[in-house]
C-alpha cells in the first residue's frame, strides 16, 4: 500500500511560563487518513534551551467512527514514555512525570510525539491537535490539575512528613524495618480526613514522581510539593515547587542561605524554619537554627512553631524573637513523621499537630497565600473541629488574625475571638509573646463562642496572639498574631 502522510505541522511560539489555561507554547496539528491505518507517525517539534518541564494535551477527531490514535513521546536521544489511548494529558519534568512517562532531564533539540494508528476506517479523515506547554508553572506548583475543594473555609493538614525518599521507615510484611513507601503516608493522611499533606523528604525531589501518581487517586488530600532543606546550621521546609533547589550552602561559590531563600522565592514557593529552638549537636546535627552568617529573615514566610516528633516541641522563643525584630512570620506546625504506620494521636503520628489554614479553596496557591497572610492556627490535639480565630479593631483600623492593625498610644483595641469545640478550656491572649495582667484568661463555656476583650494600646510595635489551654495549662491551639504598628510586610508572590 502506498504510504502517504498528510500531516500539516503548525508551530506557534508563544511566551513561556504561562498558566495551564494560558495559550500553549506550541501547537501541533495534522490530519491522518485511512492510508495510515496500522502505521506509526512521528510528529517532531523543537524544544529550546532552558526548559525543565514539558506538558502535552492531545486530542483528535473521529472517535465516533472508531478512529484511534495512540500517544507516546521521545526526546532527541531516547524514548520517554507512551500512554496509548489512556491519557490525553501528560507532563514530564526532571523529577516527576505522569504515569506512563519517564521523568528526567529535558534536553533541548528535536523531540517527537510518537503517534500510532491502530484503527482508522477506509475513507475517514481524523484531525489531531497537540498543545505543548513549556515550564507550566501550574504543574511546577501542584500535582492536582484543579482545586480539590472550592470555597473559603478552614482546611486541615500536615506540613512536615518523611517517607522512603529520606529517613522515613516502617515495618514490612515480614517484620523488617524498611524505607516506608509514600503511598502509606498519603493513605494515612486520607484516613485521618486531612485536607492536605506536604511530603518533605530531606533535600531530595525524588518523592515527586510518586506524588504525581498518587494525587489523582487521593482526590480529597491535596499533596503539596515540599522538601526539608537540611543545612549544617538549621532545617527549613520549602513548600510549593517541584523545582530542584540546591541545598548546599557555604563553600559553594559563596552561595549562602540568603541565595538559597531567593531561589525558593523565585520559584514561587515559601520557606519555613523547622524546629528552630531544638538543640544542635551530635545527637541532632543542624537541628537548631544557628546560621553562621546573617540571614535575611524577610525571605522566610513561616516558622514551624510546633513540631510533632517524639513530643510536641515548641519553637515559640525563636518565633517571638523574630517577630520582636519586626518580621511577619506565620506559625505553622508539622508532625515530622518518620513512620506512616504510627497510630493516630500517638507521638510523631501524621497529623499531630495539625496546621489549620483559612484558604479560598483547596489548592496549593490558595494554601500558600493563606500561610503568607497568617490565616493559620495550629491544633495540637489533631481534632477535626476545633477552631480559633481572632479579629481586632480600633476606631479606624481592623485586622483579622495574621493581619496588621494600627493603634496609637492609649487607644482601646477591641478584640473578638471565635473558638469552637473547646468547652471547659481557656483562651489566653499574649501581648508581645507574654501573658499580661491586663488580659486575664477567658473561660470558654460553650461549644461555639465569640469572646471579647479590650487592650489599651501603648506606643510602638506590639503583637497580640491567642492560645487555648486546658485546665492544666496544656497548650491545645496556637493562633497567629495580629501585628500592631508593624512596618508593612514584604509579600512577593
Ligand atoms: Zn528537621
Ligand atoms: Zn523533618
Amino acid at each position: 500500500m502506498k504510504f502517504r502522510i498528510w500531516s500539516v505541522l503548525c508551530l506557534i511560539l508563544t511566551p513561556l511560563l504561562r498558566a495551564q489555561s494560558a495559550p500553549p507554547s506550541l501547537v501541533l496539528e495534522g490530519t491522518v487518513t485511512s492510508a495510515q491505518d496500522k502505521t506509526y507517525l512521528d510528529v517532531p517539534f523543537q524544544v529550546p534551551d532552558g526548559i525543565h518541564r514539558i506538558s502535552v494535551d492531545f486530542s483528535y477527531t473521529g472517535h465516533e467512527q472508531h478512529t484511534t490514535i495512540d500517544l507516546g513521546i521521545a526526546d532527541p536521544y531516547r524514548f520517554r514514555g507512551a500512554s496509548g489511548g489512556n491519557k490525553s494529558h501528560f507532563t514530564i519534568s526532571e523529577a516527576d512525570a505522569t504515569p506512563s512517562y519517564l521523568p528526567g532531564e529535558i534536553p533541548p533539540g528535536r523531540w517527537k510525539l510518537l503517534l500510532s494508528v491502530p484503527n482508522i476506517r477506509t475513507g475517514v479523515l481524523a484531525h489531531y491537535h497537540a498543545e505543548i506547554r513549556f515550564n507550566d508553572p501550574a504543574e511546577d506548583h501542584s500535582f492536582a490539575s484543579q482545586p480539590l475543594a472550592h470555597g473559603q473555609r478552614w482546611y486541615r493538614g500536615d506540613l512536615h512528613v518523611h517517607t522512603a525518599h529520606s529517613d522515613g521507615s516502617c515495618i514490612s510484611q515480614t517484620g523488617t524495618r524498611v524505607p516506608c513507601p509514600v503511598f502509606l503516608t498519603v493513605q494515612a493522611a486520607a484516613t485521618r480526613n486531612l485536607d492536605f499533606i506536604a511530603v518533605s523528604d530531606h533535600n531530595t525531589t525524588s518523592q515527586f514522581d510518586s506524588l504525581r501518581e498518587l494525587q489523582p487517586y487521593f482526590d480529597k488530600v491535596l499533596l503539596i510539593p515540599a522538601r526539608e532543606i537540611t543545612t549544617f546550621w538549621g532545617h527549613l521546609n520549602v513548600l510549593g515547587t517541584t523545582q530542584f533547589i540546591d541545598y548546599r550552602t557555604q563553600n559553594l561559590n559563596g552561595r549562602d542561605i540568603n541565595a538559597l531563600l531567593q531561589d525558593v522565592r523565585s520559584n514561587g514557593a515559601i520557606a519555613s524554619i523547622n524546629h528552630g529552638d531544638a538543640p544542635s549537636g551530635e545527637s541532632c546535627m543542624g537541628c537548631g537554627w544557628t546560621p553562621p552568617s546573617e540571614v535575611d529573615m524577610s525571605l522566610f514566610t513561616g516558622i514551624e512553631v510546633i513540631n510533632g516528633g517524639s513530643m510536641l516541641f515548641s519553637s515559640a522563643n525563636l518565633w517571638d524573637k523574630q517577630i520582636a525584630a519586626g518580621h511577619h512570620l506565620t506559625a505553622i506546625g508539622g508532625s515530622d513523621n518518620h513512620n506512616a504506620l504510627i497510630p493516630p494521636g500517638q507521638p510523631g503520628a501524621i497529623g499531630r499537630p495539625t496546621t489549620v489554614v483559612a484558604a479560598e479553596e483547596l489548592s496549593v496557591p490558595a494554601l500558600l497565600n493563606a500561610i503568607r497572610q497568617g490565616r493559620v492556627f495550629i491544633d495540637l490535639t489533631s481534632s477535626h473541629d476545633k477552631l480559633l480565630d481572632m479579629e481586632a479593631s480600633t476606631g479606624s483600623s481592623h485586622a483579622r488574625m495574621g493581619e496588621d492593625l494600627t493603634a496609637s498610644n492609649g487607644m482601646p483595641v477591641q478584640i473578638n475571638m471565635h473558638v469552637a469545640a473547646c468547652t471547659g478550656t481557656q483562651v489566653h491572649l499574649l501581648i508581645d509573646g507574654q501573658e499580661s495582667p491586663t488580659l486575664a484568661p477567658i473561660d470558654i463555656a460553650g461549644s461555639d463562642e465569640t469572646l471579647h476583650a479590650q487592650w489599651l494600646a501603648s506606643s510602638g510595635r506590639h503583637w497580640l496572639r491567642p492560645e487555648v489551654r486546658d485546665a492544666q495549662g496544656q497548650l491545645l491551639l496556637l493562633g497567629n498574631p495580629i501585628y500592631i504598628n508593624f512596618p508593612s510586610r514584604q509579600q512577593p508572590q
